[in-house]
């Protein structure tokens, strides 16, 4: 890194990045590259982890576990550092608890030790802990819940006991934070009703904590995948008090309660896509596995609030339209629906600012400058 950079670096570590506006967050990004400014800023993530006492409370409801998935990804901290070298003491997650059974190794299970349902109610009863959920909550059948059943239980009513002694609570991946997946339009969705923690889909009305009448702070963390660091950082900025809750929350979080450092509402991740220069120059794939840009495979990047251009994936080495997949829009809070058909080229919805995306193919020597002249005129509008 040359002097200018260390300096910069240096200037970072005393910001707090969850802090910054857009403009010196993707200066911050450009000046050091995004996996120094994740370093300097992971440090810190875990100082904090090491002095947490906070206990962590974590839900699976309708879901894949893809989240949890993402974060066993992680890289620096990676989950085993937090749960093993770190005092960071995750108290109830599923898919990383011990054996647990009627009998196991031949004792009946109903101490909170060898019986999860026995553990959860202990922690809940406890206290003091941040609820992470995972997952989509079942509303139907007529408002019972008993789509979704975990052991002797609905999650409907398992996730009423642990948000009431939440001190606060992430909702981790798009099904948690709007439905999802599970929401999407079919013939049943209206009787499974599947509920986001906070909204569904775009409705905060709906979400599960209206329909339950409690009032608790909420960060969406969407994604389908949720990133890992996305989910990292923000916990431990949690814990760390770089969040106050709920003092920050209003001024951190856009209308669907994403961290704006994240998911920032004028950037799309159209607008950092290794593949921008051929839509700039109205070069497009018509098959799959081209290296051109990917609008007529249905690429809805242009609709999707997040900093996956910058930040990437799996260690920050590529992410999905660099590895050819079009973007499907997954952290929006309309998922899937308003990404549908996925791989079929999105009309025209303004992006482009009424140009027919046809007539730039068509128009290849004017298509730079329209292009161009589209983004110039959002900037301009301050929309970028
Ligand atoms: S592939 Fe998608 S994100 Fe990349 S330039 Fe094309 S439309 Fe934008
Ligand atoms: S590039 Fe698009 S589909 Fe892929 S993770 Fe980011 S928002 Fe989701």
């Amino acid at each position: 890194m040359n002097t200018g950079k260390k300096n910069f670096a240096h200037t970072l570590e005393s910001m707090d990045f969850l802090k910054m506006d857009r403009r010196t967050f993707l200066k911050a990004v450009g000046a050091v590259g995004a996996t120094a400014f994740l370093g300097t800023y992971k440090t810190e993530i875990v100082s904090a982890l090491e002095f947490a006492e906070t206990k962590i409370v974590w839900l699976h409801g309708a879901e894949c576990t893809g989240c949890s998935e993402s974060l066993l990804n992680g890289g620096n901290p990676d989950i085993v550092q937090a749960i093993t070298k770190l005092n960071v003491n995750i108290a109830y997650h599923e898919t990383l608890l011990a054996q647990q059974g009627i009998f196991v190794d031949g004792r009946a299970a109903n101490t909170s030790e060898l019986n999860s349902e026995i553990l959860v109610d202990e922690l809940i009863e406890e206290g003091n802990y941040i609820l992470v959920v995972e997952g989509a909550i079942a509303n139907g059948p007529d408002g019972s819940g008993r789509y979704c059943i975990i052991g002797n239980r609905t999650f409907k009513e398992l996730f009423e006991k642990a948000a009431k002694n939440a001190s606060a609570i992430l909702a981790v991946g798009t099904c948690a934070a709007y439905g999802g997946i599970n929401c999407a339009a079919s013939a049943i969705e209206e009787i499974t009703d599947f509920r986001g923690v906070d909204f569904k889909k775009e409705d905060q009305s709906k979400g599960m904590l209206q329909e339950l009448g409690i009032s608790k702070p909420v960060i969406n963390i969407p994604g389908c995948p949720a990133h890992p660091d996305w989910i990292l950082l923000t916990l431990g900025a949690v814990i760390l008090g770089k969040i106050k809750i709920p003092d920050d929350l209003s001024s951190l979080l856009d209308k669907y309660g994403r961290p704006k450092v994240f998911f920032p509402s004028g950037h799309t991740v159209h607008e950092n896509c290794p593949r921008r220069g051929f839509y700039d120059r109205g070069e497009f794939d018509t098959d799959i596995s081209g290296d051109k840009c990917l609008w007529k495979l249905g690429c809805k990047a242009p609709y999707a609030h997040a900093d996956c251009g910058l930040r990437k994936w799996n260690g920050g080495n590529s992410m999905c339209t660099q590895a050819g997949s079009p973007c499907i829009a997954c952290v929006e809070p309309g998922f899937p629906d308003c990404a549908r058909p996925l791989y079929v080229e999105a009309e025209d919805k303004g992006v482009l600012l009424g140009a027919n995306i046809d007539n730039v193919s068509k128009a290849a020597v004017g298509a730079a400058a329209l292009a161009a002249g589209a983004h110039a005129v959002r900037r301009m509008k301050g929309d970028e």
